[in-house]
């Protein structure tokens, strides 16, 4: 697979919360996530489940999934499989490379199972709330016209899309598909704290006042967080300060150049494949954060058929990334993942960046693929500014 182009960088004119969140990590993944063509990049088999995960939520709380709780269950794993096998097939080549369908993604089943039973858990919790409203309804409820619903600031300078407004309660509620395991029961990350705060100024910037956020997992965690006028008006500023910044130096700045690279910023940032920045200050101490990835020159490549499957080893010589420099061997990478974006195989001479591998010896340095997260990118040798 061909390494993709950064995006041309433009000034933001909204900001959104997750958009603040990258900005506040990284100019430049900010810019990718506003500007960049996301379908270069495969996603995380787990994003996609999340997508069809939200899907479920949303059509489970406009009281789309029927009427009681085993019509509920039924029909949300139905409509989990048909966004699930819509998402896939307009996913990137290297995800339908590796997986062939969409059923076969890494705990799909489990992830169909907590949207269903989330689901009719919503409805058991509040049933007459969420009580089937006519679609054609000509005065749609409070709950229908804020869920998923776009908000924008009065200044139209921020944005988001809250999942739930819980107007009994006062309350904004997100619903995470993931389990967050590196946080404990009732806990919420800083950026979770920020998402929900945006989201109260916003629905108090229309006229809808709520004093709680509140973070609901899949794997049944709840965390929630008091959100007074005073923080979420401080929030907002933030926000706005962040997005002037943004402008400012996108003005005089490409993606390279906005770009910021650390082990914290990069953590699980999508841009690796292409950030010459991330690239050029990577080193081993990083792997602990950010996982391992290779960069080097291909020595020799190799094919050979296992069971049927054209898999390859490539000899690297490493001179980036997060592991020891110096010989390497990539072994047993699927030939299909190289070229299912219709490049030719990587030959002696050329750059590749192996992204989200594992090691499975540091001497001599063997470096194995992972089939949920890795890829392997080349830059052909001629195409190299460096080598020019
Ligand atoms: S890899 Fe790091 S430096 Fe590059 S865009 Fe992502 S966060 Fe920024």
């Amino acid at each position: 697979m061909r390494v993709p182009q950064g995006p041309i960088v433009r000034p933001l004119d909204t900001i959104s919360p997750t958009l603040y969140d990258s900005a506040l990590l990284c100019k430049a993944r900010a810019a990718w996530q506003a500007f960049g063509q996301r379908d270069t990049l495969p996603s995380h088999p787990a994003a996609l489940l999340g997508q069809a995960y939200h899907a479920v939520m949303e059509a489970a709380i406009l009281g789309r999934l029927g009427a009681t709780g085993e019509e509920v269950e039924e029909r949300g794993r139905a409509l989990f499989e048909s966004r699930t096998e819509r998402l896939f097939k307009s996913s990137h080549p290297l995800l339908r490379a590796k997986f062939g369908r969409w059923d076969r993604l890494p705990y799909y089943s489990l992830y169909m199972e907590r949207a269903a039973q989330k689901a009719a858990s919503l409805r058991r919790a509040d049933p007459a709330k969420r009580r089937l409203e006519p679609e054609s309804s000509d005065q749609p409820s409070a709950t229908r016209r804020l869920t998923e619903k776009e908000l924008f600031s009065s200044d139209r300078r921020i944005k988001g899309r809250p999942d739930y407004v819980d107007l009994d309660q006062g309350a904004v509620i997100d619903y995470k598909s993931g389990a967050a395991l590196q946080i404990a029961n009732d806990e919420m990350t800083d950026s979770e704290r920020r998402q929900l705060t945006l989201y109260a100024f916003l629905l108090r910037e229309n006229e809808v006042a709520v004093t709680r956020g509140i973070i609901d997992r899949a794997d049944g965690r709840r965390a929630e967080v008091a959100i007074s006028v005073e923080a979420a008006e401080r929030e907002a500023a933030n926000a706005r300060t962040v997005q002037d910044e943004f402008n400012n130096a996108a003005a005089i700045l490409d993606f390279q150049g906005l770009a910021n690279a650390s082990p914290i910023s990069c953590a699980s940032c999508p841009c690796i494949p292409l950030c010459e920045q991330f690239w050029n200050n990577a080193n081993k101490d990083w792997s602990s954060s950010v996982g391992v990835h290779v960069g080097g020159r291909v020595e020799h490549i190799s094919t050979v058929e296992v069971s049927g499957v054209q898999v390859a080893s490539i000899s690297v010589g490493v001179d980036s990334g997060t592991v020891q420099s110096g010989p390497s061997t990539v072994e047993q990478i699927p030939t299909q993942w190289l070229t299912c974006d219709s490049s030719d195989l990587p030959s002696a001479g050329d750059y590749v960046r192996v992204v989200d591998a594992k090691i499975s010896s540091d001497d001599p340095l063997v470096i194995v693929t992972d089939k949920a997260m890795t890829s392997v990118w080349t830059q052909p040798r001629a195409e190299r500014p460096q080598d020019a």
